[in-house]
């Protein structure tokens, strides 16, 4: 579904991505994994669209991504949600879920898959005339993801979804990654917390400064002591 060939990415002189080349089957869920600056982000936001390569491509079901800018490839069915929730913090729940929803044609379905964010994040029903500026960190986090599922996309990308969660609340979000893999879309997956990603993905690959050093099924590298010394805290 999605290829990044040989990409390089540079931010001025510092050149964060040297030859990243990885692939994401429909279905997957595949995480990023390596230690901060690795490079994680910034591969994130190339596929999205909003850093380009200066070498290399990003594929995306048999069409060059590579110089489209970030609301088209919104538009053809991949979703972002950043590090750091980019909520509307003087717009309600409902209002900041509607927006997600923005490009689609199928307005009928669009009632269907906020019930749908509901039933997954129940707290949102319970807030959704709250302004959103006044929810917690989790919450905020729920609603960006809600805002992603809203777009129904192909392919969701996220970005460090369990950053500054409590543990219970780690353990949820990750559950609902499941679940709406388990619904049909394609994950990408971007976290810190390795151990929890690596057990919720089908593949993974790990990153250093700006390469990939290791890949393969998540639930190896799980039990790999490499990746168990440097990632997973021993
Ligand atoms: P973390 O886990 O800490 O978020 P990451 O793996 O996501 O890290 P990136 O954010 O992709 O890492 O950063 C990769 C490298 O690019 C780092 O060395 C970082 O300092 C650098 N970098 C990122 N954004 C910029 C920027 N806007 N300008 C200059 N350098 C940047």
């Amino acid at each position: 579904m999605l290829s990044l060939n040989n990409v390089h990415v540079y931010y001025g002189a510092i050149h964060a991505l040297k030859g990243i080349s990885f692939q994401v089957n429909q279905g997957e869920i595949v995480t990023l994994i390596g230690s901060n600056g690795a490079g994680k982000s910034t591969c994130l936001k190339t596929i999205s669209g909003l850093l380009h390569p200066k070498q290399g491509s990003v594929q995306f079901k048999d069409k060059d991504l590579s110089n489209v800018n970030a609301p088209e490839i919104v538009a053809m069915g991949i979703s972002h949600v950043p590090e750091g929730r980019r909520i509307f913090a003087n717009m309600s729940v409902s209002e900041n879920l509607d927006l997600g929803a923005y490009l689609r044609k199928d307005k009928q379905n669009i009632k269907d898959d906020m019930e749908k964010v509901y039933t997954l994040f129940p707290r949102l029903r319970e807030r959704r005339k709250q302004l959103a500026g006044t929810l917690s960190g989790g919450e905020q986090q729920m609603l960006a993801m809600g805002r992603a599922v809203m777009s129904r996309p192909q392919l969701l990308i996220l970005d460090e979804p369990s950053m500054g969660l409590a543990p219970l609340l780690v353990k949820q979000i990750f559950e609902i990654i499941k679940e709406i893999n388990e619904s049909g879309t394609t994950v990408l997956l971007v976290e810190q917390n390795a151990r929890m990603a690596l057990s919720i993905a089908n593949r993974a690959y790990v990153l250093e400064t700006g390469k990939i050093v290791l890949e393969g099924d998540a639930k190896e590298l799980l039990e790999s002591e490499e990746v168990k010394k440097a990632y997973l805290g021993g």
